[in-house]
């Protein structure tokens, strides 16, 4: 399942150049482009899916193994010391690409960025 014009997809199938920082079977973890902080790192399922509502369910136990390793990496390596996990599902929730991803934005002390929750 793919999306031959979709950016995401194409990070995917490793025609496009990203900085990626993990693997599972089913999924990608890669850096921001245009990163909110030192880290942030984005969660894509291999597959075109659009949004959280098109995940199969049978990937759920992978995809929060998934996050957990991304997460705690990032810990690890002092990136931050704490971290938020947001998903933008659909436009007006702010979600500018149209294939599935999940953000992991280390947290520092201080670090001034907002949250809407
Ligand atoms: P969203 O608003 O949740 O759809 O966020 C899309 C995110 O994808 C933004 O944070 C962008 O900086 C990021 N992004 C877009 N194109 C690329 C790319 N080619 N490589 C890495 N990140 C990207
Ligand atoms: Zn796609």
């Amino acid at each position: 399942m793919e999306n031959k014009e979709c950016i995401f997809c194409k990070i995917a199938r490793k025609e496009i150049k990203s900085e990626i920082v993990g693997e599972s079977n089913s999924f990608i973890a890669f850096l921001d482009i245009n990163p909110k902080a030192k880290g942030h790192t984005l969660i894509i399922p291999k597959n075109h899916y659009v949004t959280l509502l098109d995940i199969p369910d049978k990937l759920g136990n992978e995809l929060l193994s998934f996050m957990k390793k991304i997460s705690s990496e990032l810990l690890e390596k002092k990136q931050g010391d704490g971290f938020n996990v947001i998903m933008n599902n659909l436009e007006p929730a702010g979600q500018l690409v149209k294939h599935a991803h999940i953000h992991i934005i280390p947290r520092k002390d201080r670090d001034n960025l907002r949250s809407i929750v």
